[in-house]
């Protein structure tokens, strides 16, 4: 099962484990509707993030990433 308290990279977006953000399948599988794996994020992806974008946050806003 998913974490309630990480945030997972989606194939390309964050999410967290909220049905409502995640989406059903992603909640009961930990896979995307097109197979791909929730993976949760890393240190490294949050230091390769751009500095010009708003903080690392999953689609519903419940979670969200404070650089260092
Ligand atoms: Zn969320």
């Amino acid at each position: 099962m998913l974490d309630p308290d990480t945030i997972y990279l989606a194939h390309d977006r964050f999410v967290c484990a909220a049905v409502q953000c995640c989406g059903f399948t992603a909640a009961s599988s930990g896979r995307t509707l097109g197979g791909v794996p929730l993976r949760p994020i890393e240190p490294g992806d949050i230091a390769a993030w751009p500095d010009d974008l708003p903080p690392i946050a999953c689609q519903c806003g419940r979670l969200w990433v404070l650089r260092a």
